[in-house]
């Protein structure tokens, strides 16, 4: 679904099933933002032939953090001869559980090689950049993208219409996760695409969200 000049939409529709939000930037180098759980992935492949893309026409395929749920689907994507990337936390996150999992069950998790690793700075996509931000608290290595000159901001669980990313799973950090959603609130943000749930539009309401999200979850003032 076309969100905007340049940028498609696939939420996850399912009451059964957790799947994340992709999304598609079709800049200069056709990036796609959190594909999901690898099981799952013919449900983005066909929502995206919707609007006429296949998975070879991408080539970055991003995870915001080292979750399933957003991530696995890259593994599938690189076969196809998509580049990858996430953070370098993120990745070593995945191979401490994988050792984890190889204790407990015998048997290999599959293995992430990322193409490269995504730092704090600027990820440059042809003549459209990436701000990557790091935002660790509700995953290590979990990182924001903001769009550059276009107000966009993927979050992935970091932020969502009001509510925030769970901190209980492994790894989670509530401290850190306060430190991050600051500094997105400093963020100058027109569209907010978070990794579940509704994208918020517009500067008003996206500022309102994390008010919201400062009253009702910190109980802090505004
Ligand atoms: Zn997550």
């Amino acid at each position: 679904m076309k969100l905007r000049e340049g940028l498609y939409a696939y939420p996850w529709e399912s009451m059964t099933e957790n799947n994340c939000n992709a999304y598609l930037i079709d800049g200069p180098v056709r990036t796609l933002i959190d594909p999901g759980h690898a099981h799952l992935l013919h449900h983005l492949e066909a929502k995206m032939a919707q609007d006429g893309f296949t998975f070879e026409d991408v080539q970055l395929a991003v995870a915001t953090h080292p979750h399933p749920d957003h991530c696995e689907g890259l593994l599938a994507l690189q076969k196809l001869g998509v580049k990858t990337t996430m953070h370098v936390d993120a990745d070593a996150f995945i191979r401490s559980f994988s050792d984890q999992w190889r204790q407990m069950t015998g048997q290999e998790m599959p293995a992430f090689h990322m193409d490269f690793h995504l730092k704090e700075g600027t990820l440059e996509l042809g003549t459209e950049k990436l701000k990557v931000l790091e935002t660790p608290g509700h995953a290590p290595g979990s990182v924001c993208l903001l769009w550059e000159g276009q107000g966009v901001l993927f979050p992935g669980d970091v932020v969502f219409a009001q509510s925030i990313g769970r901190v209980d799973l492994p790894g989670g950090d509530a401290a850190q996760l306060m430190e991050s959603l600051e500094r997105l609130m400093g963020l100058d943000v027109d569209l907010l695409c978070p990794g579940h749930g509704p994208w918020i539009e517009g500067r008003g309401a996206v500022k309102e969200n994390f008010y919201f999200i400062r009253q009702a979850i910190f109980g802090m003032g505004r």
